[in-house]
C-alpha cells in the first residue's frame, strides 16, 4: 500500500471529551525528512520500497493528513518523582490516527491544551534519540513503541541553548498510561474510569472481553507485562531515566524515551538522568519502581477491583520479576538448565563487574565465544585474576550443560547483542545531524535493526566505551 492510500481510525474519540483535546499539528519552518524506518512502515501495511518521501515529510510536518484523520492529544495525570500531578496529558504529542492497529503520533507538533508552560516542541537531539531507540529496542526484542520517521527543521527552539525543532512520527499499539487511570480515579470519575478500562481491554486485551472478572485480569496482565519488561531492561542494561507513572504503558511497552542510557561499565547505582539527584530512577531501582508504579495503578483501579486481590497481585510481581530476570540472565550466560547455584554464579559475576568497572555489553558478547581461553575477556578487566577465579566456577557449571559448545555459542550470540546504542554513539550522530549531515542516524538505524549481526564498518562501537565518554548524565530538557 502507498502512503496516500492509508486510511486511519480514531476509536479513542468515541470516549467522552474529557479524555482528549482535538488539536491540529503546527508545521515547523523548512522541514526536511532526515530518516525513516522501512521496518516500521511495514507495520502500517505500507510498501517500504514505494514510500513517497515528500508525502511522508508533509505528513510528519502536519501539512497533510491521512484519510479519516481527526487529530487529538490525550489527557492523563501521573506521579512524577513520587508526587502526584493531577493533570499532565500530551503536551507536545498529537495523535493523527490508527492504521493496522498502530496509533500514529507526532511528537513535537506544537502546543495542546495539556502543554502547561511548554512550547509543544521537541528538539532535534531528543528526537534523534527517541527515533533510534524505538527501533533499537524492537531490534533487541524488547517491547516498545516504534518510530516511522524523523524530520528536522530551521525552527529555533529555546532550551539551555538555542536548538532546532524536530518531529518524530511514533507508533504504538496503545498510548494509554498508568497515569490515564490515575486521572479519572483522583477526580472520582468512576464511570469514566470504567469506560477507560473497557477501552483498554477491547484494544489491548481483547481475550478478556467476555470475562466477568475482566478488570482484575487486566490488572494481572499489566503486572505480568511490566515484570517482564523490567527483566528485559535489567538484562540488557537499559536505564530509562524517567519512570514516572505517566511514562508507564498499560501495554507493558517501553515508551517516552528521554535521558535514557545503556550501561557502559556495569554499575547498579548508575543514574542517567542528571535531574534525578536522589537516584530514584537509578538502574538498580527500576524493578522496585516498576512495582511501585503498579501500586499506583492498583489504587487507581480500586473502584473496579477488590483491594486484597490487587495486593496479592503486587506481591506476585516480585517472583514474576525475579524468575524472568533469572531466566534472561541464564540465557546470557549460555545456561540452558536452571540450577539453584546459578544465582550465586550470577551474583559473583555482577559483583566482579561492578568492582572492576567492566563494560556490560562487550563482556557478554565476548563470553558468547568463550571456549576455555580467558584471553579475549581479559582486556575488559583491570585485574584479570578475579576473572580467572570466576571462570573456574563457570567452567564447572558449563559441565552440567548438555549442549555442545558450538550450539551454546550460537544461542549466546543471538541473546547477547554486539551493538547497543550507547550515549556517546548517539551523540556523535546528533552532532553530525546538527551540522547538517544526517548520515550517522542511518548508520545507527542499521545497528538498531540488527544488533546481533556483524557490521564491520562499526567495529569501533562494539568494544568498551572510551573512558572519556563513560556514564554521561543527560539533562531532562528535550
Ligand atoms: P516527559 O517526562 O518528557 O514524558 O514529559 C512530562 C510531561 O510534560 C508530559 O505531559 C509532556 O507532554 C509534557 N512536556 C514535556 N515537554 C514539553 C514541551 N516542550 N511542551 C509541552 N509539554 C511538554
Ligand atoms: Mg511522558
Amino acid at each position: 500500500m502507498k502512503l496516500t492510500d492509508l486510511r486511519v481510525r480514531n476509536d479513542y474519540l468515541n470516549l467522552d471529551e474529557e479524555f482528549y483535546h482535538r488539536v491540529k499539528p503546527r508545521p515547523l519552518k523548512n522541514p526536511r525528512l532526515l530518516s525513516h524506518s522501512p521496518d516500521a512502515a511495514a507495520l502500517l501495511g505500507l510498501d517500504p520500497s514505494a514510500l513517497d518521501r515528500g508525502h511522508l515529510q508533509a505528513l510528519l510536518n502536519g501539512e497533510t493528513f491521512c484519510e479519516g484523520s481527526d487529530p487529538y492529544a490525550m489527557c492523563y495525570a501521573g506521579h512524577q518523582f513520587g508526587f502526584y500531578v493531577p493533570r499532565l496529558g500530551d503536551g507536545r504529542a498529537i495523535n493523527i490516527g490508527t492504521a493496522n492497529g498502530w496509533h500514529m503520533q507526532l511528537k513535537g507538533a506544537g502546543q495542546t491544551r495539556y502543554s502547561r508552560q511548554g512550547d509543544g516542541r521537541a528538539v532535534l537531539r531528543s528526537s534523534v534519540r527517541e527515533y533510534l531507540l524505538s527501533e533499537a529496542m524492537d531490534g533487541l526484542g524488547i517491547p516498545t513503541s516504534r518510530a516511522l520517521a524523523l524530520i528536522g527543521s530551521d525552527e529555533e527552539i529555546a532550551r539551555e541553548r538555542w536548538e532546532t525543532g524536530a518531529i518524530v512520527l511514533r507508533l504504538s499499539p496503545s498510548w494509554i498510561r498508568f497515569g490515564s487511570f490515575e486521572y479519572f480515579y483522583h477526580k472520582r470519575k468512576y464511570a469514566k474510569l470504567e469506560a477507560l478500562a473497557d477501552f483498554v481491554i477491547a484494544e489491548s486485551y481483547p481475550e478478556l472481553q467476555d470475562e466477568e472478572d475482566r478488570y482484575f485480569l487486566m490488572a494481572e496482565k499489566i503486572t505480568e507485562r511490566t515484570a517482564a519488561l523490567m527483566a528485559d531492561w535489567q538484562a540488557v542494561g537499559f536505564n530509562h531515566g524517567v519512570m514516572n507513572t505517566d511514562n508507564m504503558s498499560i501495554a507493558g511497552l517501553t515508551i517516552d524515551y528521554g535521558p535514557y542510557a545503556f550501561l557502559d561499565h556495569y554499575d547498579i547505582d548508575y543514574v542517567c538522568n542528571h535531574t534525578d539527584t536522589e537516584g530514584r530512577y537509578s538502574f538498580g531501582n527500576q524493578p522496585y519502581i516498576g512495582q511501585w508504579n503498579l501500586s499506583r495503578l492498583m489504587v487507581a483501579l480500586s473502584p473496579l477491583v477488590q483491594q486484597e486481590r490487587m495486593e496479592a497481585l503486587l506481591e506476585r510481581f516480585r517472583s514474576l520479576y525475579t524468575d524472568a530476570y533469572a531466566r534472561k540472565m541464564g540465557a546470557k550466560l549460555g545456561l540452558e538448565r536452571e540450577l539453584p547455584e546459578d544465582r550465586m554464579l550470577l551474583r559473583s559475576l555482577l559483583k566482579l563487574m561492578q568492582e572492576q568497572a567492566v563494560d556490560y555489553t562487550p563482556f557478554f558478547r565476548a563470553l558468547s565465544r568463550y571456549d576455555g581461553d580467558p584471553t579475549p575477556l581479559e582486556g575488559l578487566f583491570l585485574l584479570p585474576s578475579a576473572l580467572h577465579t570466576w571462570l573456574e566456577t563457570y567452567d564447572a557449571r558449563l559441565k552440567e550443560e548438555t549442549r555442545s559448545t558450538q550450539t551454546r555459542h550460537a544461542a549466546m550470540l543471538a541473546t547477547n547483542p554486539k551493538y547497543v546504542l550507547k550515549n556517546y554513539m548517539l551523540q556523535e550522530a546528533i552532532d553530525r545531524a546538527e551540522a547538517g549531515d544526517p548520515s550517522g542516524i542511518e548508520t545507527l538505524l542499521r545497528l538498531a535493526r540488527d544488533p546481533y549481526g556483524e557490521h564491520p564498518d562499526c567495529e569501533r562501537y562494539a568494544g568498551a566505551t572510551p573512558q572519556q565518554f563513560r556514564s554521561i548524565q543527560l539533562s531532562c530538557s528535550s
